[in-house]
């Protein structure tokens, strides 16, 4: 058993399995979810339920956060009821949530200001790797808090890695998503060009992950798109919402983004044509639209 009290707070797709982990490590872990069907199975699970976000601060020694965008991550913890309301010297919060790096920094300056230490740590791998315990996470701030979370993201990935101060973590998670959503755009692509050209795309996807060009997008979703299946692993939405903190940080910057502005543009297209709630491998389906060809036919 571990002498780390964790709390968590968001039991989404990626939150709800990563909390499982954190109880079969040993860790006491006490959770929190805005809808209570998830509480409840993290309780059947062996969690313990707190009634707000200030109570499961209250009861931890680490606050893991993993909700959906900026402003849930602000309202969960500086809200009425909020992490911040329940804080004590050493209490450590950990947001893995995909969000604003600016914002990162705004929040782990106010969290300081009441002797409370943020890291930000979000996450890649998906729904199967917060299955798996097997996530990449990239971490910002301070050494001494990253130590002392360390055997507690131990339980939820693999590859783990503090990039730099307060921010930066969310900064490698946007570098990701660029390098992520490319991959889906030139799988996309190949799978429209090789189907006007009239050769077999499953042999196509078979050689080609296999090579050079092999990604994620290539070898777990082209499959999906060959099937037709354009079910979420993860949601056109949250990818955008992902782009805009992409086009966002690069604005500040004064950087030219183009292939994730193109990028943006075509998922745009599907948030249009009501698909928004379709997985990322629906970029094809735009560039269907475009082109007149249908994959798979
Ligand atoms: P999700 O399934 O939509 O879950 C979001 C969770 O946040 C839910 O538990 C939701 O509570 C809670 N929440 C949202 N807004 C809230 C608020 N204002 N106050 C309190 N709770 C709030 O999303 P997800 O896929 O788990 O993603 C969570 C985060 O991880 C996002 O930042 C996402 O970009 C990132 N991420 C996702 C993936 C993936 O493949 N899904 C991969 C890497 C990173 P309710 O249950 O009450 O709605």
């Amino acid at each position: 058993m571990s002498e780390l009290k964790v709390g968590f707070i968001g039991l989404g797709i990626m939150g709800k399995p990563m909390s499982k982990n954190l109880v079969r490590a040993g860790f006491p872990v006490t959770v929190y979810n805005r809808s209570k069907p998830a509480v409840e199975e993290l309780v059947a699970f062996g969690a313990k339920a707190a009634g707000s976000c200030r109570e499961v601060a209250e009861q931890s020694d680490v606050v893991i956060t993993i909700v959906s965008d900026t402003p849930d991550v602000l309202q969960v913890m500086t809200g009425s009821g909020g992490v911040l309301e329940g804080t004590r010297e050493g209490l450590i919060c950990a947001d893995m949530s995909t969000i604003s790096p600016k914002a990162t920094r705004e929040l782990a300056e106010e969290a300081a200001r009441r002797g409370v230490e943020t890291l930000d740590a979000p996450v890649s791998g998906g729904e199967k790797g917060a299955i798996e315990g097997t996530l990449s996470i990239m971490v910002g701030g301070e050494q001494a808090a990253f130590e002392k979370c360390l055997p507690v993201f131990q339980a939820m990935g693999k590859k783990i890695v503090r990039i730099g101060g307060h921010g930066d973590g969310q900064t490698c998670k946007l570098c990701n998503q660029i390098v992520g959503a490319l991959n889906m755009l030139g799988l996309a692509e190949a799978l429209v060009f090789g189907q006007k050209s009239g050769i077999d795309l499953e042999k196509m996807l078979e050689v080609v992950g296999g090579g050079a060009a092999a990604s994620w997008a290539v070898q777990n979703l082209g499959p999906k798109v060959i099937k037709r299946d354009f079910e979420p692993g993860f949601m056109v939405t949250l990818q955008q919402k992902d782009m805009r903190l992409v086009l966002g940080a690069a604005e500040e910057i004064k950087l030219p983004t183009l292939a994730s502005g193109l990028v943006h543009q075509l998922w745009k297209q599907n948030e249009a044509d009501d698909q928004g709630r379709k997985g990322i491998q629906a970029l094809v389906l735009a560039l269907e639209k475009l082109t007149g060809v249908t994959v798979g036919e």
